[in-house]
């Protein structure tokens, strides 16, 4: 009998590719399919919207286009952690060990790659995709579930990102890149006047697409961190025009590249802050040739609702669980809210030993990405993942006096519309160097370490998370009310 350990690759995942994922939603009621010829333009974003965190939604013939829309099959915490195959308090562990031990990726032949059975070169990307157009102010039809895969010029080591891709005519589309790994890949390249090939890969199965979002050093392909989180390599296939690899079970693949010194307009749109971003000057993508499985599937991420939300939360979450139990081993868990869009707010879980320690912590979350502006510290009779028992826990255990901290002027979120309030527009938009300066709050909602009698001690009811109701409700059970 060999004894292996479960992150060395024992447990493979049932979900390899997209269509395998959206059959078991279907079969466990969680698809809605629409009527036929839902308009790209608003309808179809509206309708996704409306079924958001309740049912994936699937668009036949969407806007009269062959090629079906879907989204919202990655919307809530509890379908995330069953793609993966864990339950859902043992997401972020399992995540962080995935990160932890990448898999190399497994290269198969053209022949073998499904995303390869049609290949189009010369091609319209709006006559071959079904791309919609989401919210009111946005400047145009945009490409939100793309992996954008590159290469890096110097190591050949390749990164994941998804990026918002306003598509603006048959063959050209702009890019909005962050400062991150695929912007750094880019400039190297730009800096020798080089275009920088990628590939844009829309519909890929649930564990890339959440490793995509991993927060991983630069170098590390998030698309090993899939097959981390499969527990078996990805199968990966060389793009038809370029070197960059893609997963093979994928969908749609765009092929093209990032000129260099090329910039077009790009913007408003409604981003996951549930605010629009300005229009503004973006590197542009030529695209060399789209190639996908003979009936595919397009993916389209409704922006700030709960798909778009647990994508970035959860990766994060489990980033920074990790980087805070380095100091503190007694930080048990951690949650990004929701209601400040997964990225602004992180309440932590503790086991407190020490008066003051709960402080301690929340000067560490604030070092440990910009994005955070509030840190809500509770102790372990407190369930982080749910607002209303946080809430409580500030209710009755925290006094803004004493427990409240304020870091004023520190680096926020350049997304964050009340970071812009004083600054000067009108000359556009002022340097980013002068962008995103938030204050910073924290909330020690915590208990003492000691305290009188009950005065802190929750009230509950003995057996009242072990009773079986189905034992001890009598379906005959009769009273007479008259
Ligand atoms: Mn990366």
């Amino acid at each position: 009998m060999t004894d292996t350990p479960a992150s060395l690759g024992t447990r493979r995942a049932p979900y390899t590719d997209l269509r395998q994922w959206l059959a078991h939603l279907d079969a466990t009621g969680r698809v809605a399919v629409m009527r036929e010829g839902v308009p790209l333009q608003h309808t179809l974003a509206a309708i996704a919207k409306r079924l958001d965190g309740q049912k994936a939604a699937c668009f036949p013939r969407p806007g009269g286009h062959a090629i079906p829309v879907v989204s919202g099959f990655m919307a809530r915490r509890a379908w995330i952690a069953e793609a993966i195959g864990v339950p859902e308090s043992g997401l972020l562990a399992h995540f962080r060990d995935a990160a932890d031990h990448p898999l190399p990726c497994n290269e198969v032949p053209g022949h073998a790659a499904p995303c390869q059975q049609i290949v189009h070169r010369d091609v319209d990307v709006l006559k071959a995709l079904p791309v919609p157009t989401h919210s009111e102010h946005d400047s145009g039809p945009y490409i939100t579930a793309g992996l954008v895969i590159a290469r890096n010029p110097v190591t050949g080591v390749q990164n994941v990102s998804i990026n918002r891709i306003q598509v603006h005519d048959r063959q050209r589309m702009a890019i909005l890149m962050l400062p991150r790994h695929l912007l750094a890949f880019y400039q190297a390249a730009e800096a020798r006047g080089q275009a920088l090939d990628v590939a844009v890969v829309i519909g890929v199965d649930p564990l890339t697409l959440l490793a995509s979002q991993a927060i991983a050093p630069i170098d590390t392909d998030e698309l090993e961190i899939a097959g981390g989180l499969h527990g078996a390599p990805l199968d990966v296939v060389k793009c038809v025009t370029n070197e960059v690899r893609v997963p093979a079970q994928g969908e749609i693949v765009i092929e093209g590249r990032i000129l260099p010194t090329e910039r077009a307009a790009e913007g408003p749109f409604g981003e996951f802050p549930k605010y629009y971003s300005a229009r503004e000057s973006r590197e542009v993508i030529q695209v060399d040739a789209i190639t996908h499985r003979a009936a595919p599937l397009f993916h389209t991420i409704i922006p700030a609702e709960m798909e778009h939300l647990l994508l970035g939360s959860i990766p994060r979450e489990a980033t920074l669980l990790a980087h805070l139990q380095r100091s503190f081993p007694n930080v048990l868990d951690v949650h990004l809210a929701i209601g400040g869009v997964g990225r602004y707010h992180l309440h932590v879980k503790i086991r407190k030993t020490h008066q003051g320690q709960p402080k301690n912590v929340i000067c560490a979350a604030f070092g440990a990405h910009y994005d955070i502006k509030q840190v809500i510290v509770v102790d372990d009779d407190v369930e982080v993942h749910d607002p209303l028992q946080v809430e409580w826990a500030v209710a009755t255990r925290f006094q803004a006096d004493r427990d409240l901290v304020v870091i004023a002027g520190a680096q926020g979120s350049v997304l964050d519309p009340s970071t812009t309030v004083g600054l000067d527009f009108s000359d556009g938009a002022p340097p980013a160097h002068l962008q995103g300066a938030s204050a910073k709050m924290g909330l020690d909602a915590t208990r003492p370490v000691a305290y009188h009698e009950y005065v802190f001690t929750k009230v509950r009811v003995p057996g009242e998370d072990d009773i079986d109701l189905n034992a001890e409700i009598d379906p005959a059970g009769r009273l007479d009310f008259s």
